[in-house]
């Protein structure tokens, strides 16, 4: 048998007779589109996170693009967003016709070094863009430093969409990810930490005027009824199957994030020393999207790398290339002072097997196997 990356058999095995029953109903009452279990998703989700609105949509990357839409974020516009991220966080910018312009990331945290964020804003003023929005990601499920961020966005004039696709749900100075900015976006992506059975997506906001154009905008725009038209929208709503599935993966979630907890302590005992191992923050708790690991150099990962493939054991590197050097986004503007952090991370970073249901055993091999 080989090891998966993400055992997302063992949670549908738990879950099983609930799934079963739950897409059951949906066959039974035929609503597909828009039907009863998406609201009653909606205000779960909303409860779970304590945001006061959550919205469903299609994806994790419509979720980014309707909450740009939602804040009026347009040509000329700039989006600060970090470069050592995946490329949904800054391809929604110029999608729209705004500007990306990337800041690097912390060594520790692997999350946006605000240093680095006020050095982009003034950059780009001085290039003539209106500085608009900060897109922080919680990267591998660590939140971002919001008590840092949000006060540099304030002073500065810009929206704070968090983009929670990996960290929704992480705990950050008692607050949970989801409730910590303007308009929080997840993804429901099958590998996610709360994941569906295909694409799926939310906004979280405790703004009501955000929640109603995200509303309408997910729906064409949609205003009283389907034939009133108010705005350009998209076609972006998520599956009455896909929150059916959502309600019931979302009642283990808590209980999930408690045991990835288990599993990145463990791997963290075996590890340290030998590698970088993730840093927490006092007040913070991840959702361990990912467990990632740093080497000291790339040919030292090229060795883990070697070592973890003749144990059979799979890995991951996330992400090879940092945004800022990619072909589609390299001519955009970025730091002044360059992003040596996210460049060195590409080079030395791997990620392990991480999952909720990752048994002592499995993970002891992992560890052997690596060290
Ligand atoms: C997965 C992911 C997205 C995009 O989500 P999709 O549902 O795949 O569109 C956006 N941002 C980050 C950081 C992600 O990890």
């Amino acid at each position: 048998m080989t090891m998966p990356f993400i055992d997302l058999a063992a949670q549908q095995a738990r879950i099983r007779n609930q799934l079963d029953s739950a897409i059951g109903r949906v066959l039974e009452h035929g609503r597909y589109i828009m039907g009863p279990e998406v609201k009653e998703f909606e205000e779960k989700l909303a409860a779970f996170c304590g945001a006061k609105h959550a919205l469903g949509c299609a994806n994790g990357t419509d979720a980014l693009s309707l909450a740009l839409m939602a804040l009026g974020v347009k040509a000329g516009d700039a989006v600060f967003v970090p470069s050592f991220t995946f490329a949904a966080t800054a391809e929604v910018v110029p999608f729209l016709g705004a500007t990306p312009v990337f800041v690097d990331v912390l060594p520790d945290t692997f999350n946006m070094d605000v240093e680095s964020l006020k050095r982009a804003i003034a950059f780009a003023k001085a290039e003539g863009l209106t500085p608009r929005c900060v897109i922080p990601v919680d990267l591998f499920g660590l939140s971002a430093d919001y008590d840092a961020i949000i006060p540099v966005a304030r002073e500065n004039g810009l929206f704070v969409i968090d983009d929670a696709a990996q960290g929704f749900g992480a705990s950050y100075h008692g607050r949970t990810v989801g409730a910590l900015a303007d308009i929080t976006t997840t993804s429901f992506f099958p590998a996610k930490p709360l994941g569906c059975y295909g694409d799926g997506g939310a906004l979280t906001t405790d703004n009501d005027e955000y929640a109603a154009l995200i509303s309408s905008l997910r729906n064409h725009g949609q205003g009283a009824d389907r034939y009133d038209q108010q705005r350009i929208g998209m076609n972006s709503r998520l599956d009455t199957l896909q929150a059916a599935i959502l309600i019931e993966k979302l009642a283990v979630f808590a209980d999930e994030i408690e045991e990835r907890q288990r599993v990145a302590e463990r791997y963290s005992q075996g590890l340290k020393g030998r590698y970088g191992v993730p840093t927490v923050p006092e007040g913070l708790r991840s959702t361990w999207a990912q467990y990632t690991i740093t080497t000291k150099s790339a040919a030292e990962r090229d060795e883990v790398i070697a070592k973890t493939k003749d144990a059979g054991i799979p890995t991951a590197i996330y992400y090879p290339i940092p945004l800022h050097a990619q072909v589609a986004f390299r001519d955009f503007p970025r730091d002044p002072n360059g992003l040596p952090v996210s460049d060195g991370f590409a080079a030395r970073v791997i990620s392990l097997p991480m999952h909720p249901y990752l048994g002592a055993q499995v993970q002891d091999k992992i560890i052997e196997a690596i060290l």
